[in-house]
């Protein structure tokens, strides 16, 4: 599943624990995943700490241990898919069902039912996998869900299912109201992975072309299209806000979207096109998984794939280069393992503090503040043992000492432009009770980084910042949307 954090109320939930008692989840550590279930939920939050994974095993395997559990391992399949359909009166049946057949086959993933449709990521034996799908092929509104499918290596779980329904498949914030193109909306023009290759290749010629990556910023951290423009959101429902202040970018332009597997482009592209200024609005059809099984052969030898008992898809795009560098992030505790789909480099991330080539996501690195992921190399957490993102970092007492020897005056010059922007935003805003506090945070940011270009001598750079017309990021400072 795609997942976010939940701007949107659940409706109910349904909690089902697969696994004996014993390891049921109040004796173990909950998983970042489940720890946003839990903020939905309002439950306290426990300290996140290093979990122990328990295996994966299944009352079908009876031969002998340690060798098979290896093997078993390797086995497992993993299905990402949604549907955007008119699910209305039928969503508490619909999770019931769900929920009855995925214990049946013993899967565990996430799964999110809405009146406008389905999303999930459901983890299973192949077989069981399959049997899930026939019976979704026999399920009328279900039966021309197209699914993405990849391994895993272990569980990725943490041997648990979770059934939820909600107003909304995915948490869209503000775009809520959008309607995708499935449900009679007015989304952008699916175009496939191979039309998008000749995109990726345009934008590079020709300024009328832009790609926007919809993702959050610890996605495209690990890997994003080649030229595209990373808005380095914290979450989704911030997308919105970003276009605000960068409408210039989308004016009068051919703008090609893409997320993970799809679905955000969905709202996300109806919105562009309600605001009326681009020319043209396109999205990748099955998201940068598509992209990747079709023009990554590392992906392909992985198992990354679509179609079912397709483990011999052939690169499409073999004789072409594949244009997506670094690795497909997951909303699963495989995060950005390269065996889940990886373009035609290894390595995109840096590390947050040294800025040395890094790009391993590990669950426990997170902002010690917002918990959003980090990456930090193995030197620096070392020094660092309770690492901050750059907001927090400017926010810290000592925001001088960290912060200031890594920032440049340039980079500095830029945050205070596109700082500027988000403060005229806020100010904007009809309720400016609400937007009061988030100003005067903006005003701190802002006043800071001047300080630290000021001290340097490179007060010249700030007279131009009222002329740095584009600035297309919107650093990681939280946009609280009222
Ligand atoms: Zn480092
Ligand atoms: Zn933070």
């Amino acid at each position: 599943m795609e997942g976010e954090k939940d701007g949107d109320k659940t409706v109910a939930e349904i909690v089902v624990v697969r696994g004996d008692k014993k390891n049921t989840k109040e004796n173990e550590e909950p998983t970042r995943l489940e720890e946003e279930e839990r903020e939905n939920l309002n439950e306290p939050k426990c300290e996140r700490q290093m979990i122990k994974r328990r295996k994966y095993t299944s009352k079908k395997e009876v031969q002998c241990e340690e060798e098979e559990e290896e093997e078993e391992d390797q086995n497992l399949t993993v299905i990402l898919f949604y549907k955007y359909v008119d699910l209305r009166n039928a969503v508490e049946m619909i999770a019931e069902q769900q929920k009855r057949i995925c214990r049946k086959l013993e899967l565990t993933g996430r799964l999110r039912i809405a009146p406008e449709g389905i999303n999930g990521t459901l983890c299973g034996h192949p077989a069981d996998i399959d049997a899930y799908q026939e019976f979704m092929e026999a399920t009328k509104q279900f039966e021309d869900i197209q699914y993405k499918i990849s391994h895993a290596k272990f569980e990725p779980f943490n041997d648990s299912l979770l059934v939820r329904m909600c107003n909304e498949i995915t948490a869209t914030g503000p775009m809520g109201n959008c309607r995708p193109k499935a449900l009679g909306g007015s989304g952008g023009k699916h175009v496939r992975p191979e039309e998008f290759h000749e995109l990726v290749k345009q934008a590079e010629q020709d300024p009328n072309v832009v790609l926007i990556d919809t993702r959050n910023w610890y996605e495209t951290n690990l890997g994003t299209f080649r030229g595209a423009i990373d808005p380095k959101i914290r979450n989704f429902a911030q997308f919105p806000s970003w276009l605000d202040s960068n409408k210039d970018l989308i004016t009068n332009k051919h703008v090609a979207m893409f997320c993970t597997g799809g679905i955000r482009c969905e709202k996300a592209s109806a919105y562009v096109k309600s605001l009326g200024l681009a020319k043209q609005v396109s999205q990748l059809e099955g998201g940068i998984h598509s992209y990747l099984e079709q023009f990554s052969s590392h992906a392909v030898s992985h198992g990354v794939r679509t179609a079912k008992g397709g483990k011999s898809s052939q690169v499409i795009g073999k004789n072409e280069e594949c244009l997506y560098e670094g690795v497909n992030f997951q909303f699963d505790e495989r995060l950005g393992a390269d065996y889940v789909g990886r373009g035609n480099i290894s390595s995109h991330g840096l590390c947050t503090y040294c800025k040395a080539s890094y790009s391993i996501v590990k669950k426990n690195v997170v902002c010690s503040v917002c918990k959003e992921f980090l990456l930090v190399c193995d030197s620096c957490i070392a020094e660092y043992q309770t690492p901050k993102c750059l907001e927090h970092q400017l926010l810290d007492i000592d925001w001088k000492v960290n912060l200031g020897p890594r920032i440049s005056s340039k980079e500095a010059v830029r945050l205070v432009a596109a700082l500027q922007r988000l403060l005229e935003t806020s100010k904007s805003k009809p309720n400016q009770r609400a937007q009061r506090k988030r100003q005067k945070t903006l005003t701190l940011e802002i006043d800071r980084l001047k300080e630290l270009v000021r001290e340097r001598g490179d007060m010249n750079l700030l007279i131009n910042v009222e002329n740095i017309k584009t600035v297309p990021f919107v650093p990681l400072f939280s946009a609280v949307l009222s």
